[in-house]
C-alpha cells in the first residue's frame, strides 16, 4: 500500500534552470554592488560602540573615530573604559595579568573586527584594523601603542604596515626564548 504512495519531486525543465541560475546570479552582483556602496560610505560605530567609549581619555576616541572612516575592516569597540571590580574579575579568571590596566584609566580600548555582522579572530583582520589606527593616531598626533606589537612603541611612528610591526615584535620575543604575548583588540596611550 505504501509503495504507492511515494510522492514524485517534480522534474525542472530546462528554461527554469536557466531562470534560477539568472536570478542567483542577479542576487549576488546586487549584494556585491551593497557592498561596494558601503565601501564607499566607509563604517560607522554602533551606539552601542559608542558607549562603550564614555569615560575614555579624548584624544584615544578622537583616533578611533578617525579610524572607523579610513578602515578597510569594519570594527567595534568591545572595552574602554573599565572599573577596578572588572579588572579583578578578569584578573581572577586569567583573562588579564596586570591590575595595572590602562583600561583602569580609561587610556585604553579593545576593537573587534567585524566580517558582515560576525565577530572575526582572524589575526589578518587585526592588521587591517591596526593600519587605520596607526593612520589616525599619526593624523591626531596621538602616540598608540598596540597589543600585538609591545616591542615597537608608537604605532604612530612605525615606518612599515602593522603586519611587519606584529612580525618584528613576534621575532624579537623568539630571538629572546620567550613567547609573544598577542592582544590584537587592544590600543593604549603611551
Ligand atoms: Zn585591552
Amino acid at each position: 500500500m505504501a509503495k504507492n504512495n511515494i510522492i514524485k519531486m517534480p522534474q525542472l525543465s530546462e528554461s527554469d534552470r536557466q531562470f534560477i541560475v539568472l536570478e542567483k546570479q542577479q542576487e549576488l552582483i546586487r549584494e556585491q554592488a551593497k557592498l561596494i556602496a558601503e565601501k564607499q560610505m566607509g563604517f560607522k560605530l554602533s551606539s552601542r560602540s559608542i558607549s562603550r567609549l564614555e569615560g575614555v581619555n579624548p584624544d584615544l576616541v578622537t583616533v578611533v573615530n578617525a579610524a572607523i572612516d579610513m578602515t578597510k575592516v569594519d570594527f567595534g569597540v568591545t572595552c574602554g573604559m573599565r572599573t577596578v571590580a572588572e579588572q579583578e574579575a578578569l584578573v581572577a579568571k586569567g583573562a588579564s595579568q596586570t591590575m595595572k590596566s590602562k583600561h583602569l584609566e580609561g587610556r585604553a580600548v579593545d576593537l573587534v573586527a567585524y566580517v558582515g555582522p560576525n565577530i572575526t579572530w582572524a589575526l589578518n583582520m587585526y592588521d587591517d584594523l591596526a593600519d587605520a589606527m596607526a593612520d589616525a593616531a599619526r593624523i591626531h598626533g596621538v602616540p598608540i601603542k598596540w597589543g600585538a606589537a609591545w616591542s615597537v612603541g608608537n604605532i604612530a611612528e612605525w615606518d612599515g604596515s602593522m603586519e611587519d610591526a606584529m612580525n618584528s615584535y613576534v621575532d624579537l620575543r623568539r630571538s629572546q626564548g620567550r613567547r609573544p604575548f598577542i592582544d590584537a583588540p587592544h590600543f593604549e596611550m603611551m
